[in-house]
């Protein structure tokens, strides 16, 4: 259904004259604090591509930070949602509910992992679900302590902000925080003493004795970790590692929270990422991939647990709008019919090889990760492990000026990260690639 032809096209100086008259527009307007990777506008966006104002087509390894797994406008998603807005854009769930969210509630219990009875809540953001979570924990536990993890990332309102690891550009001047919180270590491989083999095991035992001496595992309500680490540069916690942290929230009667807002949704390959080690949390946080770009939340988990909450203490006017449970329909429709689990493996076979071989060629890729097509390079300073977000800034920099939107990240600034729609065809793949690899060879 795609017009938009599938293929990079660099036609102006970038950002082009269009897209530099908005952005002064914009500077004028809009608020500092709200950031911008590239300075370019979108005009239209579909499969493997977006389009800026000045006609430039960008191949796109970001999918607006892991939201439209199946494109910018997937047929689906546009169908959908397109008849719910002839019919009502609105009526409010709390109001007068409607067939499309108890819909989205009853593909999420069949997604998520496990086979308990399930329930789930809807909201707008992702921030929003983890929000919920803890209070859903809190209520079913009856206890107040939360407990996060070094590099964890989970949103910017102020209980998420307490819940994110980094400061800069996060928590910077934005405090007081959320009390109750607390942070253990994770299981980060490249980045463990004494090396990746025995993180998972040396990890654990350190969170585990942190929670036990510092907390008291009988004042937790919840652990709340992602399966893959996002904004701390996709670092997936070395094996053993999720496993024996949820055997411990088990053990203690402690709510095992996956925030999945980025890994999940076919993004790694699984339909949630926490499948990889057979891991069933207690509850699951979405958003990002679950409606094809229009903004949707969810908390899914077991039913007792989901229904600790009385009656009229969760929701909000728009959570679980109904073009947004549309658009969620026709995404899952879409993950199905295509298979995106089987594209993501194939993205990550494509990717990785190439990757393994620049870190050959380019010493100061430190580390290639991750998996599906959740995958990231990290850069190092040469012959160290020295963080080098200089190289990463430039690298990004140059992969942009010649039409391809890559994204970084990482608690350093050091991580290149990959989030490819998982509709993008094979030779944007390739091309998208190549131009990464002569930004090396330029640095
Ligand atoms: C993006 C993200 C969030 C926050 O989602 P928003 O929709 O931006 O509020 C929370 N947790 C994880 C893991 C994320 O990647």
């Amino acid at each position: 259904m795609s017009t938009l032809p599938q293929e990079r096209r660099v036609v102006t100086a970038i950002p082009g004259p269009k897209s530099q008259e908005l952005q002064s527009r914009r500077t004028a307007s809009v608020a500092a604090g709200v950031g911008s990777v590239m300075p370019v506008f979108a005009a239209r966006a579909d499969g493997g591509i977006v389009e800026d104002v000045d006609g430039n087509r960008f191949i796109d390894f970001g999918s607006g930070i892991a939201v439209t797994t199946v494109g910018a406008s997937a047929e689906a998603v546009v169908r959908r949602a397109s008849a719910q807005l002839a019919d009502f854009t609105h009526t409010c769930f709390m109001v007068t509910p409607y067939e499309g969210y108890v819909e989205v509630a009853e593909q999420l219990a069949e997604l998520t992992p496990g086979d308990h009875a399930k329930k789930s809540a809807l909201f707008n953001s992702g921030a929003e679900a983890v929000e919920n979570a803890v209070k859903i924990a809190r209520a079913y536990t009856k206890r107040t302590a939360v407990v996060v993890f070094d590099h964890g990332y989970h949103g910017r309102t102020n209980l998420t902000m307490a819940l994110t690891s980094k400061n800069m550009p996060y928590k910077q001047g934005f405090g007081p925080f959320a009390p109750e919180v607390y942070r253990v270590p994770v299981a980060y491989g490249y980045r463990w003493p004494t090396g990746a083999e025995n993180a998972g095991a040396e990890a654990s035992a350190q969170a585990i004795d942190q929670i036990n001496k510092q907390i008291g595992a009988e004042n937790v309500a919840a652990i709340i970790i992602e399966p893959v680490l996002g904004e701390g540069g996709f670092i997936e916690p070395a094996k053993g590692f999720l496993p024996a942290i949820r055997q411990f929230a088990s053990d203690n009667g402690i709510v095992f929270v996956a925030d999945e807002i980025q890994s999940g949704f076919c993004r790694t390959g699984q339909w949630f990422a926490c499948e990889d080690e057979g891991i069933v949390p207690d509850l699951i946080t979405t958003a990002k991939g679950i409606a094809g770009g229009l903004p949707l939340s969810a908390v899914t988990g077991r039913a007792e647990i989901m229904d600790a909450a009385h009656s009229g203490g969760l929701g909000g006017t728009y959570g679980g709008n109904p073009v947004a449970c549309a658009g969620a329909l026709g995404a899952i429709e879409t993950m199905r019919e295509l298979d995106l689990n089987a594209k993501a493996k194939r993205i990550e076979a494509v990717m990785k090889p190439r990757l393994t071989a620049m870190q050959e060629k380019f010493d100061i890729i430190g580390d290639v990760r991750g998996r599906g097509a959740m995958i990231a390079i990290e850069l190092v300073k040469s012959g160290t492990k020295e963080p080098n977000p200089e190289a990463t800034a430039q690298i990004a920099k140059a992969c942009h000026a010649e039409g391809v939107l890559v994204l970084t990240t990482g608690t350093y600034g050091n991580v290149v990260r990959f989030l490819p729609p998982l509709v993008i065809g094979e030779e944007l793949l390739t091309d998208g690639l190549d131009v990464l690899e002569a930004a090396f060879a330029a640095l």
